[in-house]
């Protein structure tokens, strides 16, 4: 067993961000792998030139660990951000990390600690400064409450902690967006990155938290890939069960974000139709495709190759972005579709594959939803082995006797419409 080396990140403060390998054992001197600090953009306000051009944004080159780098991860789990008996609990991203210790992992395999919190700048992107400012004078109501609910009548819920911890999140996005980039710098084949964070961010609309979701990690990255490293088009491949309509949102009418999600037909939030696409200059550039309840593997496959993968092409991005939900998996409560662990491991693949042949390797993924945590940590795991041209273990996870027969009329009704209207 090679065990990780646990979060040790102190939000508010302004360390420099630290690389550990995951194969450093305890008892073990620990090595530091490198360290460099992610300088905040809110110094660049305004600036919309690339990294080289700013002499602000101080990257050193990575070593030679991190050129050997297959997985750059940050860990955000938010412990403060919780509510009894709420599914979206603050024991996800440490059932992950559980998960991920029991693997043998490669040693290639590198946690950035000590990263910084996303600047109100980085956020502001994407959210009203109205929301931001309005959240963190929540944060005393919240402490004197203990818990408050932030979203009207929805159930999107904060504690004292929910402000920081969720500027946490969005930086460790930021994090990972610099630190792949400055590894795609320096060699054909930069590491993946995965950004194990809550709360998740793709229900978050400009001028508000929604469905769990608080700041929209995803589309602050977005952003500040285009902003500070001049990634001009991003994709962002959304799998996550649910519609990610705060990020469809924050980009219908933009050009250069081409957001992509599948979903389950008629499920939260009932936004994400087959026919909304884009609007203005954004006309096309938005792709949903709803699937019907019980499609699974043999659906993603089928969406895979003849939606995600052409539209990715045609596209060209820059770079890929993915917010990674696992709520799709069969046994996941809250929604109706059969993904199996088999499936995430196809996805990630076949992602990675994409971001290699069309971006330079340039990909990160989010953390979205998830909530069977034994079903979300071991596809997250599968995920890491699928980084890592890793055997699946989804012959040894999934279970045929919990599948039923998939829709496959349906599915392939709902594909060669979304390829109408795409002309794909
Ligand atoms: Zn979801």
């Amino acid at each position: 067993m090679l065990p990780l080396l646990r979060h040790c990140c102190a939000f508010g403060s302004h360390h420099p961000s630290t690389w550990r390998s995951i194969f450093q054992t305890p008892g073990r001197e620990q090595k530091q792998i490198r360290s460099w600090s992610a300088q905040c953009s809110a110094n660049n306000e305004g600036s919309s030139v690339a990294e080289k051009d700013n002499p602000q944004k101080k990257l050193a080159l990575p070593d030679n660990s991190l050129l050997d780098a297959r997985i750059l991860y940050c860990t955000s789990p938010a412990l403060g951000h919780n509510k009894e008996a709420h599914p979206e609990s603050n024991k996800r991203v440490p059932a992950i990390v559980d998960a991920l210790e029991k693997l043998e992992l490669s040693p290639k395999v590198l946690e950035i600690q000590n990263f910084n919190p996303a600047c109100l700048d980085d956020v502001a992107r994407v959210h009203s400064r109205s929301y931001i400012t309005g959240l963190e004078k929540a944060m005393s109501k919240a402490s004197e409450e203990g818990l408050i609910f932030i979203e009207g009548t929805g159930p999107t819920y904060a504690t004292e902690t929910t402000f920081q911890e969720s500027l946490l999140s969005a930086g460790a996005g930021i994090t990972l967006i610099d630190s792949v980039v400055a590894a795609s710098k320096l060699g054909p084949n930069p590491p993946l990155g995965f950004a194990l964070v809550r709360p998740p961010g793709h229900h978050a609309v400009p001028q508000g938290p929604m469905g769990f979701c608080v700041f929209g990690n995803i589309a602050v990255a977005a952003r500040y890939a285009q902003h500070q490293h001049g990634l001009k088009r991003v994709m962002i491949i959304d799998f996550d069960v649910h519609h990610g309509n705060g990020t469809s949102d924050a980009f219908y009418d933009d050009p250069d974000i081409f957001f992509l999600s599948t979903h389950q037909f008629g499920s939260y939030p009932g936004t994400g139709k087959i026919d909304e696409v884009g609007q203005g200059d954004g006309e096309g550039t938005t792709l949903n495709l709803p699937l019907p309840g019980g499609a699974g593997d043999y659906a993603m496959r089928c969406a895979f190759d003849e939606v995600i993968a052409p539209s990715a092409q045609r596209f060209k991005p820059d770079i890929i972005l993915v917010s990674a939900g696992y709520d799709a998996h069969a046994l996941d409560p809250l929604a109706g579709l059969q993904f199996t662990t088999g499936t995430f491991y196809m996805l990630a693949s076949s992602i990675k594959q994409l971001a290699k042949e069309l971006c330079g390797g340039r990909c990160v993924f989010f953390l979205e939803g998830g909530y069977n945590l034994q079903s979300l940590s071991s596809s997250v795991a599968d995920t890491f082995r699928a980084f890592l041209d890793e055997p699946s273990l989804a012959a040894q996870l999934d279970d045929p006797a919990m599948l039923f027969e998939e829709p496959t009329r349906k599915i392939k009704e709902a594909i060669e419409k979304a390829k109408g209207i795409h002309s794909l």
